[in-house]
């Protein structure tokens, strides 16, 4: 079988693992090489499925070495720095998430923690060349890659630097792919009507590594709405983490209460108890959408 052939099969092999419901994204992942966003094998691979119980440290990641492209082309992650916990992450899990973005063509997106940038790259053929992705690593030596990796994307840009404090400006998608306390207010600010932020929510499990949930936010209606999309386990964004919420989020996971959240409420008010997760700025509220 030839690498086209490969590619071809893992899109269908991710679409049906995935649910994935837009069919451009299915077609990015049978286009993208991702053998050219990882630098020369050979690789080392593992799945995933074991991540949640690595971030807790009750087992450790277990990785095959391979030395031919083909290889790439499963549901597998892949290392990128073994030291650092760094890896090229699931396909069907970043399925999910990009699917969940319900990007269209001409879409602007952002893209926290682009890695290497094969999934910014599979979101670039979403919103082709109308759209624009506007990809952020805080990992000098990731950024540098990506930007190399995506320079043949005239609709990518990759921001070395914190994607915390970076703003994307008006987007109508954002992908925030390492683990937070809380949305942050300037990505709710950012996101367009209708526009859908997909962010992990985790408890830091080691200082790196955190589990929690995906959790999709759509503007909508004047307010935002909030609904789990997958658990996971994930890097953390440091910067973007309130050590505040830290014990809160905690509590929230622990109880259940995290999963009942509805929407995310920016007024000023007293917390109650439809509050999950209080905040001055934002508060992840179980309350009926109003
Ligand atoms: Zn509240």
């Amino acid at each position: 079988m030839d690498l086209d052939a490969c590619r071809h099969y893992y899109s269908e092999e991710v679409r049906l693992c995935a649910g994935v419901k837009t069919p451009a994204l299915v077609d990015a992942f049978a286009r993208v090489p991702r053998e050219k966003f990882l630098g020369p094998g050979p690789w080392e691979v593992a799945s995933a499925e074991i991540r949640g119980l690595s971030a807790v440290g009750a087992i450790q990641m277990s990785y095959t070495p391979v030395d031919d492209p083909r290889h790439l082309y499963h549901n597998v992650v892949v290392v990128l720095d073994k030291a650092g916990d760094i890896n090229n992450g699931q396909p069907s899990a970043l399925a999910r998430w990009i699917d969940a973005l319900d990007l269209k063509p001409g879409a602007r997106a952002y893209h926290l923690g682009c890695g290497v940038g094969y999934y910014t790259a599979i979101m670039a053929e979403i919103v082709g060349p109308d759209g624009s992705v506007v990809g952020s690593e805080v990992n000098p030596d990731l950024a540098a890659r990506a930007q190399e990796n995506l320079s043949c994307y005239p609709n990518v840009t990759v921001v070395a630097g914190d994607g915390a404090t970076f703003d994307p400006d008006a987007c109508d998608a954002m992908l925030i792919n390492a683990g937070v306390t809380h949305p942050n207010p300037l990505w709710l600010d950012r996101l367009r009507e209708d526009g859908r932020l997909v962010v992990p929510l985790t408890m830091a499990t080691t200082p790196k590594l955190g589990i929690g949930v995906m959790v999709k936010i759509a503007r909508e209606g004047g307010g935002f709405s909030a609904q789990i999309v997958t658990s996971l386990a994930i890097y953390s964004c440091t910067s973007a983490r309130d050590a505040q919420r830290e014990p809160l989020l905690k509590a929230a996971m622990a109880s259940g209460a995290l999963m009942k959240m509805k929407w995310v409420r920016r007024d000023a008010h007293e917390q109650s108890n439809t509050c999950v997760l209080h905040g001055p700025d934002v508060c992840l509220s179980s309350a009926e959408i109003g």
